[in-house]
């Protein structure tokens, strides 16, 4: 079975680009009915967090990117990392290393002196004479001679010379495995088909290979995407803003929106945009990813959110929208249906956050008026506008927009006054401020007994 992975080290949140490696990795699998296996690589004890952990399921479950297997952690594997390890140094390709530290510092000084590629020497991969109860490292007997090729998905052939490669240290002198060795075996074991990840591994992609080939391993196939830079064309990190995906959804935004903004983010199909998640599933394919990096654009994000604020059922926006609300301490409870609101607002903001922000009026009384509104619609000529308005709205029978569209007419028919001389006040009264959906339906959603009480407010 095409199997993919997901190997996220638990030491932060979860970063919009391992939520884009996730994402491919899961597309891909869900493209060729694959599995995708969630792999927790928390070998490093010192910086490895179980809050970090919950982040990044947190941050994949809020994505919906579901894995088949796992999760698996690798500090529960630390037995069949050892068990081979021994075998690595039973069949020979692997040996104990006695020098220490300061020695593999000289042998990298000396090779620099050269002007080679700093390298250990090799100086035991021969040797059996071993100091007794000296400290030692494990390394694997990197092959001398001829070239690793990595068939690269993304990037084309990639040639590396073994020379370059120097034995590489597969278990520390606490006995612990490192890096390499714990993917290679993983890799392996968890039967990984396609290894998509980004290209600030390609480096670690010869020693693997050559690993996975002492050990009779199959091969995986590799695919290495580019990273994604700031607007600064530096690497994405903090500084640029937010990076952590839960922060995406504390700043407003629809986990449709980010997924569909990364998988254009180094991928495209023409010049398609908008990709369902199931369109994701049919197109996505390795061979129309980018070789070259790009850069996160937040405009292109907000364009990417307001489309399926506006275009995905209401019911479900209101979904997340309720979230926010929740966030900002409004009680639902006490106004219209949220998919009422998503309905009227959607196309009015950038994010679910600030459509909550602006529609607090619904739910939440008010004691103040906006001030510049205030001053601009409720002055004295706004006195008679409003008690008229308030007559003809207390009589109405049924409280519906149509109806309330005509009674505002008919005050300005009456005052012969333009209409923005009724509505202006009257919607500042109502909402607290000077900007609002369509009156008449803004109204409608608000009980008949709040918007007579706020206009009262407005009068005295
Ligand atoms: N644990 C590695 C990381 O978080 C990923 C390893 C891999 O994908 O092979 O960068």
């Amino acid at each position: 079975t095409l199997t993919t992975r997901f190997a996220p080290s638990p030491t932060g949140y979860l970063h919009v680009g391992g939520a884009r490696t996730a994402l491919y990795s899961w597309l891909y699998a869900q493209k060729n009915g694959g599995e995708f296996v969630l792999r927790i690589e928390d070998t490093d004890l010192e910086r490895s967090t179980q809050e970090s952990v919950d982040a990044i399921m947190d941050g994949m479950n809020w994505l919906n990117l579901t894995w088949t297997q796992g999760p698996f952690f690798q500090t529960k594997r630390f037995d069949r990392y050892k068990e081979v390890i021994a075998q690595l140094i039973e069949q020979g390709d692997a040996y104990r290393c006695y020098s220490t530290p300061e020695e593999v510092e000289a042998m990298r000084e000396e090779a620099r002196a050269k002007g080679e590629k700093e390298k250990y020497n090799g100086k035991w991969r021969n040797r059996t004479d071993y100091p007794e109860g000296e400290p030692y490292v494990i390394r694997f007997k990197n092959p001398l001679e001829g070239d690793v090729v990595i068939k690269d998905l993304v990037k084309g052939d990639i040639v590396i010379n073994n020379q370059e490669l120097d034995d590489l240290i597969i278990a520390r002198s606490d006995g612990t495995p490192t890096y390499n060795l714990t993917v290679v075996v993983d890799d392996w074991d968890m039967g990984i088909t396609h290894v998509i990840r980004g290209d600030d591994h390609v480096n670690n992609t010869p020693r693997q290979i050559n690993i996975l080939q002492a050990l009779g391993a199959p091969l995986p196939e590799y695919a290495h995407i580019p990273m994604i830079l700031g607007d600064d064309g530096k690497r994405l990190s903090k500084r640029h803003g937010a990076v952590g995906v839960m922060q995406y959804r504390d700043d407003g935004y629809l986990p449709e929106a980010l997924l569909n903004y990364l998988v254009r983010l180094g991928w495209s199909h023409g010049d398609q945009e908008i990709f369902s998640r199931e369109e994701m599933i049919e197109l996505f394919d390795l061979t129309g990813c980018n070789r070259a990096p790009s850069a996160f654009n937040t405009d292109k994000l907000v364009w990417v959110n307001q489309h399926y604020m506006k275009t995905l059922a209401p019911s479900y926006v209101a979904k997340h929208l309720a979230w926010h609300m929740e966030n900002q301490g409004v009680d639902v409870a006490n106004g219209p249906a949220l998919e009422e609101i998503v309905k009227v607002q959607a196309d009015r903001v950038k994010t679910l956050k600030e459509m909550a922000e602006i529609s607090r009026y619904f739910y939440v009384d008010f004691t103040e008026f906006d001030a510049n509104a205030a001053k601009k619609h409720l002055r004295a000529v706004a006195l008679e506008p409003l008690q008229v308005i308030k007559e003809k709205l207390s009589a109405l029978a049924d409280w519906n927009a149509a109806d309330i569209h005509a009674a505002i007419n008919a005050t300005a028919e009456q005052l012969e006054v333009g209409m923005g001389k009724v509505g202006m006040p009257l919607r500042v009264a109502a909402t607290g401020a000077g900007n609002s959906p369509s009156l008449d339906i803004t109204l409608a959603l608000l009980d008949k007994d709040k918007v007579l009480a706020r206009i009262d407010m407005a009068i005295a």
